[in-house]
């Protein structure tokens, strides 16, 4: 899958990123088209094509998806003021990334739905 995913090119660090976060299992690095002041991608190093895949055969580590968002959002300084995280999903979510990643938006007033 390597070579074919652009995600699994960023963890592989065949293509260049911004990392603000990392362990052995999670990268999360910042958008490269960002929406808001803070918009910070988190994935699983491991590759699952979308956050239901993940979810269903490693219940743990989409658990640690999370995990990681939210220390991104406290090391971003969003944790308190807050911020929304995102998991788009198939053609209807706009999906063009088929690695599944978490987005990480904050840092402007982000309310869905909005008003
Ligand atoms: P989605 O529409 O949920 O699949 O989101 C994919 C996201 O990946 C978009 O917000 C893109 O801006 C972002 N993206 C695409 N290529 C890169 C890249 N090379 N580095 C960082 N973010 C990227
Ligand atoms: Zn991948």
């Amino acid at each position: 899958m390597t070579s074919e995913c652009l995600f699994c090119r960023i963890v592989a660090k065949e293509l260049p990123s911004t990392v603000v976060y990392e362990t052995e299992e999670i990268l999360a690095f910042r958008d490269i088209n960002p929406q808001a002041p803070t918009h910070v991608v988190v994935i699983p190093k491991a590759h699952y094509p979308d956050v239901a895949s993940l979810a269903e055969a490693d219940p743990a580590l989409a658990g640690a998806v999370l995990a990681a968002a939210a220390a991104v959002a406290r090391q971003e300084g969003v944790a308190e003021s807050g911020y929304r995280l995102v998991f788009n999903t198939g053609p209807d979510a706009g999906q063009s990334v088929f690695h599944v990643h978490c987005h990480v938006l904050g840092g402007r007033s982000i309310a869905w739905p909005p008003g």
